[in-house]
């Protein structure tokens, strides 16, 4: 009896003592040390899954999946007795937010979300993430035990494996053994296009406020289910740098409470602590901003969260160990010890303040009642119905509410679009995005049609306010305007069976078209636009109007059919008409209604071209209108057969070298031919140094001076200046991305479905002439076309007279010249038909 109960009693030690031995370190798991070499992704998953396998208080959830079908992973992590009431401090804490129903009990915890790699090739992160994990549930580890009392710690081990794995395997491959830390061996090189961007190569931390990529629209889903206290989003940046943490740099959104602004200080002096200790070089409040707001840090500040970016010195540059300018060598190992250090820290610090987060995060979010900022309402015009749909699916991710009204009434306030105050009518049809709700400031950060600028040295772009950026007429006024559930009053016309029409006529004005249209040319149907407007059975269509007529489909007798679906799936209002003889414009006949050729696209890629001006492109063909495209590597593009293609594209990019006289000659043959040349950007350059095109940098007296005085007075200027005011000078001469009303010639293909205005986002100072035997379909006239967005006081001086967009005629082809990036980043909407017009239109 005595014996037995001894037994008992040492099984159940052991059995505990199983239980502790069965959670394995990273090192013990993977076989081998954490800083050894680059953990695979599926490893780092397969780790995690093991934590969560071991653990009691571990909650693993797989929240989405990449472009190229990686799971996307998220880790809880809290007190065994947090953990039995997760789903209740998970509601409690939307309920502090006002974005679901029923009271907020105050509870003391805080939620803390580290977010490990977001660009690819800051590879130290996601290594990093493991040991955090391990600590937190490692039974030695009291600190760690403690801060989980009062704290859930949410942890995304890699917002971005394909671009990681994209550097991983890129660096297990090219690494020496043991490795090299010459940075001049091939290991710290890497290849075009680097492992920083996602697959279709955007930058994820540009992107948490316009959701384009899969990656950003899975994770705003769980982050706006959490909404935590703390996020934090770790980087790595050039090798000689040392480490940045909170408090950030200036600018600073102005929406941005002083609990924000402290508590990040609150954060800094706490990593700073274990800095000095060890001897570790930082620096904060510089460099890294908080003004645009899609990034990992200013996303989380406009949503009630202390959201900071860690940067550690190293990167896709750094490998497993390099030589630094001073000398010194900069291991993968040290870059962990870096990374974990703040984690900790951070945990730490937030732990014990949990209480005062918990009550400032409910304060943030009392703006419900009274919000901040000038304007408490924004007026979307509702006469494109497809951009007011995109943008309530963009609000919807965003947890911003939104509605109309019942009435029609007149109010005052600030035009988007004369950029005056004046009187404005509000129709039912209207979209209304009041600022009296919880994401009161995420609303004013994205609609405000100026954001202040307490200083204009900033990391990014000044200006993005969406009814810009998606080309939507808008005001904004002072005043409260009560909404009611939003009506979206559109009327489709479902097509009838047995209906066997003359012709199917679809309106030309949304990327939703462009991918109607994109559709039908693959199902081999023929189709046609109208080069002008007319009317038809009493409807009133725009130039560029879809005519899809049974001539020329005869033969296809699935032509019906195949319509009829397309419209269905792209929810587009198709007229079917027994005639083609129209009430007023050309008659379907006519020269002026014409056959859309599919045009066989080239898109070139690789070396010298923009990585991030490919990517756009990429996504819009693939994901967005799902059309087909041909991607040409720069490596072997001389030696295609360019009449094999209708379109060639050459995204931003420098091709000075590519394009050599011989390659030039040869493209501009082809256009004689009837190519249909697209150049986007910087792509320009080339051929404005060529005599053979039409586009030239502007040069006037003027310009030439200022070219002058930049070369040489202006140097000469810089070196009488006092040292610190050189930036200054310098940001005189930049555009930070103002956002400037163009004219456009909508008579024009290139400028079909839009008004007799372009907002163009531009962000360089480069400014090309007017064309002198080409079409200038878009122009910047001078400096009062600026709409928004910070530019330098030179820069704006040598604005006029800005090429925006032109065609240039040549034998039977066209160069389309696109000055301003119309996909930029894909969040400017307002450019994806313009650029859908220069693929699927000119030329024609
Ligand atoms: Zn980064």
């Amino acid at each position: 009896m005595k014996i037995g109960l001894k037994l008992v009693f040492f099984l159940i030690i052991l059995n505990f003592k199983v239980v502790y031995t069965q959670t394995k370190s990273p090192s013990e798991f993977l076989g081998f040390k954490l800083g050894e070499r680059f953990t695979n992704h599926y490893q780092v998953i397969n780790y995690f899954n093991h934590i969560a396998d071991n653990n009691g208080n571990v909650k693993l959830i797989k929240y989405g999946e990449t472009y190229e079908g990686r799971p996307l992973h998220l880790a809880m992590i809290t007190s065994s007795k947090n953990y039995s009431n997760l789903e209740n401090i998970r509601k409690n804490q939307l309920r502090a937010a006002g974005l679901i129903e029923g009271n907020f009990q105050k509870n003391d915890i805080a939620i803390v979300w580290l977010s490990y790699n977001v660009h690819g090739n800051e590879a130290v992160s996601t290594e990093v993430s493991m040991k955090t994990i391990y600590e937190l549930v490692n039974p030695n580890n009291q600190n760690t035990k403690q801060w989980l009392e009062n704290t859930v710690v949410i942890i995304d081990p890699c917002i971005n494996p394909d671009g990681r794995e994209r550097y991983v395997n890129w660096y297990n491959q090219k690494g020496n053994f043991p490795y090299n830390k010459n940075p001049d061996a091939a290991e710290h090189h890497e290849p075009w296009p680097g492992g920083r961007a996602n697959h279709y190569l955007f930058d994820l931390n540009r992107d948490w406020a316009w959701a384009t990529q899969k990656e950003t629209q899975n994770r705003l889903v769980v982050y706006n289910e959490w909404l935590p206290n703390i996020h934090v989003d770790f980087h790595e940046q050039g090798v000689d740098q040392p480490y940045y943490f909170a408090p950030a740099a200036q600018p600073y959104h102005e929406l941005l409470t002083d609990f924000q602004k402290d508590f990040q200080v609150t954060i800094g002096k706490n990593n700073a602590k274990y800095f000095d200790k060890n001897g570790w070089l930082y620096f904060t409040k510089e460099f890294f901003d908080l003004l645009y707001p899609s990034y990992g840090d200013t996303y989380p500040m406009n949503n009630g969260a202390i959201g900071m970016t860690y940067e550690q010195g190293g990167s896709g540059r750094a490998g497993l160990g390099i030589i630094n300018k001073e000398g010194d060598e900069l291991t993968l190992k040290d870059r962990i010890a870096h990374h974990f250090t703040t984690s900790m820290s951070t945990i730490e610090i937030s732990s014990l303040n949990a209480n005062k987060l918990s009550e400032e995060f409910y304060n943030y979010f009392k703006n419900a009642n009274d919000p901040k900022g000038n304007y408490k309402t924004y007026i979307l015009k509702n006469d494109n119905v497809d951009r007011i749909n995109g943008l309530t699916k963009l609000l919807d991710r965003h947890k911003i509410e939104y509605g109309s009204v019942n009435s029609d009434k007149t109010y005052k306030g600030f035009s988007y679009i004369t950029n005056e105050r004046e009187k404005f009518k509000i129709s039912e049809n209207d979209l209304i995005v009041s600022t009296y709700q919880p994401k009161s400031n995420l609303v004013n950060a994205l609609f405000e049609p100026h954001t202040k600028l307490s200083d204009s040295l900033t990391y990014d772009i000044t200006a993005w306010s969406l009814p810009y950026a998606r080309g939507l007429e808008a005001f904004a006024t002072e005043d409260k305007i009560p909404v009611q559930p939003f009506k979206n009053k559109t009327v489709r016309t479902s097509l009838n069976d047995e209906v066997k029409p003359y012709a199917y006529i679809s309106k030309w004005n949304s990327i939703e078209d462009v991918s109607f249209l994109a559709y039908l040319l693959q199902k081999k149907i023929k189709a046609r636009f109208s080069k002008k407007p007319f009317s038809i059975d009493d409807k009133e269509y725009g130039a560029g109007s879809l005519i899809i007529t049974r001539t020329g489909n005869q033969n296809n007798s699935y032509f019906d059919s195949i319509v009829k679906v397309a419209a269905k799936k792209f929810d587009r209002n198709v007229l079917a008409v027994n005639s083609g003889f129209v009430q007023s414009g050309k008659d379907f006949g006519s020269s002026s209604v014409t056959y859309i050729k599919p045009p066989k696209i080239a898109v070139l890629s690789g070396k010298g071209v923009s990585s991030l001006g490919f990517g756009a492109i990429w996504h819009f063909f693939e994901q967005q209108i799902q059309y087909q495209i041909n991607v040409i590597d720069t490596d072997y593009f001389s030696s295609i057969d360019f009449h094999d293609y209708d379109v060639i594209i050459l995204p931003s990019g420098n091709y000075n070298k590519l394009l050599n006289k011989n390659n030039l000659d040869d493209l501009g043959e082809w256009v004689q031919n009837g190519g249909n040349l697209i150049a986007i950007n910087s792509a320009l350059s080339v051929f404005a140094s060529s005599d053979n095109f039409d586009i030239s940098v502007y040069e006037d007296e003027k310009t030439k001076e200022a070219a002058e005085k930049s070369k040489d007075s202006l140097r000469k200027e810089l070196r009488l200046k006092q040292y610190n005011t050189k930036e200054r000078n310098y940001i005189s001469n930049i555009i930070n991305g103002g956002v400037f009303k163009a004219t456009l010639d909508n008579t024009n293909p290139l400028g079909f479905g839009y008004k007799n205005y372009y907002y163009t986002l531009r962000q360089g100072s480069k400014r090309y002439a007017y064309l002198k035997n080409g079409n200038n379909v878009s122009v910047i006239k001078d400096k009062s076309d600026l709409v928004s967005g910070f530019v330098g006081k030179n820069a704006i001086s040598s604005i006029n007279e800005s090429l925006v967009f032109g065609i240039e005629n040549k034998g039977k082809g066209t160069v389309v010249y696109l000055v301003d990036d119309p996909l930029f980043r894909s969040f400017w909407e307002n450019g994806k038909l313009l650029f859908s017009n220069a693929v699927f239109m000119v030329g024609q």
